[in-house]
C-alpha cells in the first residue's frame, strides 16, 4: 500500500500514519521526523535544515527530495509506505511524479487530506507545544507554518485531485474514528494482489 497523507500542521499527520504503518506493516516516512534527525546528528542536510524548521520554512526542494528518495524505494521494495509531509510543495510533487513514472510499482495510490478547521489546530498547538516543546512549535511560528501551508501544500491537493486520488477525512473527531474513517478509505486497496493493488482512480467511486 502506497499512501500520502496531505494535513496542515497539527492536524494529526503523524498520528495517523504511525498507526496506518502499524496496521498495515508498511514504511511510516515522516520527512519531519527525518529532518529533525539530521539536525540533532549534525549532518550535513541537518546543518542547512536547521534555519529552516526554526522558522517554520519549507527546507529546499532537492535536499528533501535527495534525502527521501532512497527512503521511499525501499519502502516500496518491502510492503510500502505511508508519507508524512512530504510532497510538500507542488514541485515535490511534480518531481516525485516523475520519478514515480520510471520505477514500476512505487507511484501514490491515495492521498488522505485530513481536514481540520483554523481554530481546533489552534487547540491542538497549545496542547502540543506544552507537551512536546518542539523548538518550531512557538505561536509566531505555527502560524507562519499554517500560512506555508496554505500557499504552498494546499496546491498539492488539487495535483492530486486531477489524478483521483484524493480522499478527504473529517480530522477532527476523535483519533480512533479518523483512524477508522481512514481505514475505510484504504480499504478497496488492502487486498493485495500480486503485481500490486489498483490505484485508487481505478477503482469504481462506489468502492472508493
Ligand atoms: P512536520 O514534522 O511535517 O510538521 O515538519 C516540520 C518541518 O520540517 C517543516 O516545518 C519544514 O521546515 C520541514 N519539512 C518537513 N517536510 C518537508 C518537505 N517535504 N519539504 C520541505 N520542508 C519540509
Amino acid at each position: 500500500m502506497r499512501l500520502l497523507l496531505v494535513a496542515p500542521p497539527g492536524a494529526g499527520k503523524g498520528t495517523q500514519a504511525t498507526k496506518l504503518a502499524a496496521r498495515y506493516g508498511i514504511a511510516h516516512l515522516s520527512s519531519g521526523e527525518m529532518l529533525r534527525k539530521e539536525v540533532t546528528a549534525r549532518t550535513e542536510i541537518g546543518r542547512i535544515a536547521a534555519d529552516y524548521l526554526r522558522r517554520g520554512d519549507l527546507v529546499p526542494d532537492e535536499l528533501v527530495i535527495a534525502m527521501l528518495a532512497p527512503a521511499v524505494l525501499e519502502a516500496t521494495r518491502s510492503g510500502g509506505y505511508v508519507l508524512d509531509g512530504f510532497p510538500r510543495t507542488l514541485n515535490q510533487a511534480q518531481e516525485a511524479y516523475r520519478v514515480s513514472k520510471q520505477v514500476e510499482g512505487i507511484e501514490l495510490q491515495a492521498v488522505l487530506h485530513l481536514v481540520v478547521s483554523r481554530r481546533e489546530l489552534h487547540r491542538r498547538f497549545e496542547a502540543r507545544a506544552a507537551k512536546e516543546g518542539r523548538n518550531d512549535d512557538t505561536e509566531a511560528t505555527f502560524m507562519h507554518r499554517l500560512e506555508v501551508f496554505d500557499s504552498q501544500t494546499e496546491p498539492l491537493l488539487g495535483f492530486y485531485s486531477e489524478r483521483g486520488l484524493v480522499v478527504d477525512i473529517d480530522g477532527e473527531q476523535p483519533v480512533d474514528k479518523v483512524f477508522a474513517d481512514v481505514v475505510t478509505a484504504v480499504q478497496p486497496l488492502v487486498s493485495e494482489v500480486p503485481g500490486g493493488a489498483p490505484a485508487l482512480d481505478s477503482l469504481p467511486p462506489s468502492s472508493r
